[in-house]
Order: structure tokens, then C-alpha cells, then sequence
């Protein structure tokens, strides 16, 4: 599967200030070849390149749709906005979940929590419609910021009465490998305006430093994570009913803004956030780095420099599904910005990650047993069948039998075609007999000047010839 780590641009329209700055456009994206050219001549590829003409469905509909259905077979998937601020990371992920937007404008998160709910829908419809036993879906929410290299939980409810008493949420590994943050609150979630009020009540505590909008997001990195289990029933072989269980973790992940410290002007208080920011940032760069580095592969990956990359592990060269988004403005006056955004999302590309289902014990066990007895199916057939035959020491070899019939088998198939190849050349022989006889016949006519040859002798020897002919065909 090719779509496991993917990286696509986009670069948004100007906005009024630049306009009224008469900013010019520096960047000239060519969608069909997944190319961008910034400036006169630095040029870039990824695996989608699109510009301000693209719209949020287009969007969803390309890269983000297919990621939701594979959940629905256990696979995990992330989508990673990265971009200096402003560039339209929140806009492109939806994570300022407003219910009163514009449905054409919705982001990604909206979208594709009614996507879940609607394939849910859809596969207990259709289990009904197979009468089937109804698969059972349990969908949690999980909001989290990291700020600081703190996490905070934004569904805490005790945030509300109490925002400055901290609980320490720590980030924890389990036997199997999945990692999660101890102690943080999971919504269950049956509709998406459920969804939709955790994303609202989880904006609402995020930090704010500011009374600007996009500074209070600017700083820090919020990750949604929509999580699925699911228990249905498959179909085995003998056509009997088996409950399996699988589960997959989607993240959506919208980043603290890239910009480098100098540019956001900060001082004191500010300029610390600002520095541990770019921290985040730099190990998911550093990250990035090394499993994009073909050349050394064995190297160590430095997850565990930030709680983001610790917590980002399995959609950074892991057991994930990813499409990093890299946000960038068109206008000079971002110039540097957009062209490190560019360098930045152009070593992502090189990352491969590796996806597998996630299966409780108990299902991978029971899908390892079917396909045993699938194979000890197909190896009694061919007992039965003569193929094989058992040595007295007990293992099997392919008997004699069928060897022998698969020698005479290779003979017969030679014969046949060199039977084919006999046939061609009686073919061709009739065909020149055939011209050999008419130019006798016409030479017979030529040859009596009187014209008065008798038509019935010549019948009367065509018709022998025919006879003949006959003859020789049924022999
Ligand atoms: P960021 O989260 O990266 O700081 P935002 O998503 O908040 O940036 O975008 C900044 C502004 O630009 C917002 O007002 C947003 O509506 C607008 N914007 C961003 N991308 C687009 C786009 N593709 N089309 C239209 N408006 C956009
Ligand atoms: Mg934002």
C-alpha cells in the first residue's frame, strides 16, 4: 500500500492585509505534476500539491476519506498540519470546531467524524440486511495540548472548576506497543454533535496567552485522537459466525506554529514559550530526519526528545497510516517561512510507515488458526486426489503417481502442439494444390484453339478427384 506516509501542500489564498500590502505571490503550485516552484526557481515535489483554488472537500475527498475506511479494518491513521501561523493549519483540520461554519468550508475533523459515524451506520445496515448479529462500535474522544512540554487534558472536567491544578499526565507504553497518556479523559461519543462538543469544550480551555486568536494557538500543538473498537462477526469457511475484535486510533494533530522566534517579536514569558515551541518542532524535525535518511537506516530515532514525537511515534514511521499537510502562505513578505515549511515537509517524504491490523489476542489468534486449517484443507484434498502420499517415516512427499502424471501430462501437451504445427502445413500444401489444379484447368482451356474441348470430360475428372478425396479423408 503506497498510501502509508504521504505529504501534501497547500498553499492558501491571500488575505486582506497582504492584499492591502500589495504582498506579491512568490509561490506557483502545478498540481498535476506535484510540483511547487517558489520564487524563480527552488522547486519541490510531493505527493499532492495544491493551491488556493482547492476546496476543503477536494481535499477530504483525495486523501483524507480513504484514511477513515481503513480504520474500519483496524488500521491506525494521523493527520499532521504543520505551517508558520497563519497558514491555515486550523482551517485545513477543522479544529476550531465551529457548528455555526459553513458546511463548504468545514475542515477535515468534522468530516470525517460524519464519515465514521455514517460507516457505522451503514455496516449495521447492512449486518441487518445479511441478518446478521449487529457489529458493536465504541467511539471515544481525546483532547490533548502539549504546551511547554506539558500535556494538559482539554476534556478534563475538573479544568473547569479548577484550571490551575494540574494533573500529571504521563506518557505510557503498553505490553503491545500502543502508546497513550495515562490518566487522560476518554468522551465516549455516539454522534458527531457529540464530537463536536468535545472539540468546542476542548477550544475553549486551550491556552490563552493572548487575546489574538491565532497567537492562543500558535504556541502550543492540539491533538484530537478519535479512537474505534469495533466487535463484529466474520464469516468462516464453514460459514459459521465468529466474533472478532479490532481497533484503530485516528490523530489529528494541528502544530504549533513553525515560525522562527525572531519573527514573532516575543520577549521574557513569550520568547520562553517560544523557544520550548521550536523544541517541539525541532526533535519532530530531527525525527523526520532520521527515518527519512535512506542512507543510514539502523539509526536511532529520537522519539523520546519530546513528549510530541514520543506521543506522534507509531504516525512517524510506525503503525500508521499519515498525511502530513504542510501549510504555507503564497505571499514574498513569508519568503523564508514558506520555503523552510517547504524544506521542512520535503524530507517527510522519504518516511515509509508500516500498518497492521490492530486485532485483540484473541481474534489474530483465532484469523492464525482459520488459515491453518485452510492449508491442512488443501494438503488432505491432495491426499485424497493421490497427489501426495506419506513415507513410512511420516513425511510427505508428492507420490510417484503424480509425478508420472505430470510427466505424461508435459508429453501430451508437447504433442498437442506439435499436432497443431503439422496441421498448419497441410493447410498451406491445399491451398497450393488448389492453385496448382485451377492453373491447370485454365491452361487445358487456353491450349484448344477449336474451343471446343468437351466440358463434360473435365467435369467427369474433377468429380473422380473429388471421390478420391473422400476416400483418402475417411481413411
Ligand atoms: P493557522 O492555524 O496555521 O495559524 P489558520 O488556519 O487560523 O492558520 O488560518 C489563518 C486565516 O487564514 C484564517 O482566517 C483562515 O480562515 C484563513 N485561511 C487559511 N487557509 C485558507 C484557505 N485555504 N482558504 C481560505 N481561507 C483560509
Ligand atoms: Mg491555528
Amino acid at each position: 500500500d503506497s498510501f502509508v506516509f504521504n505529504v501534501l501542500l497547500r498553499i492558501r489564498p491571500q488575505n486582506a492585509r497582504e492584499k492591502l500590502d500589495m504582498c506579491r505571490k512568490c509561490v506557483t503550485c502545478y498540481a498535476d505534476q506535484f510540483q511547487v516552484v517558489l520564487g524563480k526557481d527552488k522547486a519541490f515535489t510531493y505527493d499532492f500539491v495544491f493551491d488556493e483554488n482547492i476546496c476543503q472537500q477536494q481535499i477530504y475527498d483525495t486523501c483524507v476519506e480513504s484514511l477513515i475506511e481503513s480504520c474500519f479494518d483496524g488500521y491506525n491513521a494521523t493527520v499532521l498540519a504543520y505551517g508558520q501561523t497563519g497558514s491555515g493549519k486550523t482551517y485545513s483540520m477543522g479544529t476550531a470546531f465551529d457548528v455555526n461554519v459553513d458546511p463548504e468550508i468545514e475542515g477535515i475533523i468534522p468530516r470525517a467524524v460524519n464519515n465514521l459515524f455514517n460507516g457505522i451506520n451503514i455496516r449495521k445496515q447492512k449486518a441487518a440486511e445479511e441478518n446478521l448479529p449487529s457489529p458493536e462500535f465504541n467511539v471515544t474522544a481525546q483532547f490533548l495540548e502539549l504546551y511547554n512540554e506539558e500535556i494538559i487534558d482539554l476534556l478534563s472536567t475538573t479544568r473547569n472548576i479548577e484550571p490551575k491544578v494540574k494533573k500529571n499526565l504521563k506518557i505510557h507504553e503498553s505490553q503491545d506497543g500502543d502508546i497513550y497518556v495515562a490518566g487522560a479523559t476518554s468522551r465516549t461519543v455516539t454522534s458527531p454533535d457529540d464530537t463536536a462538543k468535545c472539540l468546542q469544550d476542548g477550544t475553549l480551555l486551550r491556552t490563552t496567552a493572548s487575546t489574538n486568536m491565532n497567537a492562543q494557538s500558535s504556541r502550543s500543538h492540539a491533538i484530537f485522537t478519535i479512537s474505534i473498537r469495533q466487535t463484529r462477526f466474520v464469516k468462516t469457511i464453514e460459514q459459521s459466525d465468529e466474533l472478532e475484535s479490532i481497533s484503530a486510533k485516528f490523530h489529528f494533530v494541528d502544530l504549533a506554529g513553525s515560525e522562527r522566534l525572531k519573527r514573532t517579536g516575543a520577549t521574557g514569558d513569550r520568547a520562553k514559550e517560544g523557544i520550548s515551541i521550536n523544541c517541539g518542532l525541532l526533535s519532530l524535525g530531527n525525527v523526520i530526519s532520521a527515518l527519512g535518511d535512506q542512507s543510514k537506516k539502523a539509526t536511532h530515532v529520537p522519539y523520546r526528545d519530546s513528549k510530541l514525537t514520543r506521543f506522534l511515534q507509531d504516525s512517524l514511521g510506525g503503525n500508521s497510516r499519515t498525511l502530513m499537510i504542510a501549510c504555507a502562505s503564497p505571499s514574498d513578505c513569508d519568503f523564508m517561512e514558506t520555503l523552510n515549511t517547504l524544506k521542512y515537509a520535503n524530507r517527510a517524504r522519504n518516511i515509509k510507515n508500516k500498518v497492521v491490523v490492530n486485532q485483540d489476542q484473541a481474534s489474530k489468534q483465532i484469523a492464525a488458526l482459520r488459515a491453518e486449517l485452510q492449508q491442512l484443507r488443501i494438503e488432505v484434498m491432495e491426499y485424497r486426489q493421490g497427489k501426495r502420499v506419506a513415507e513410512s517415516d511420516g513425511e510427505p512427499i508428492y507420490s510417484d503417481l503424480h509425478h508420472e502424471n505430470v510427466m505424461l501430462q508435459a508429453e501430451v501437451d508437447r504433442l498437442r502442439s506439435r499436432i497443431k504445427a503439422m496441421q498448419q502445413v497441410i493447410d498451406s500444401q491445399k491451398a497450393r494444390n488448389i492453385s496448382l489444379e485451377v492453373n491447370k484447368a485454365t491452361e487445358m482451356v487456353v491450349a484448344d484453339p477449336s474451343n471446343s474441348l468437351d466440358i463434360s470430360k473435365v467435369i467427369e475428372k474433377y468429380v473422380a478427384e473429388i471421390e478420391n478425396l473422400k476416400y483418402v479423408i475417411v481413411t
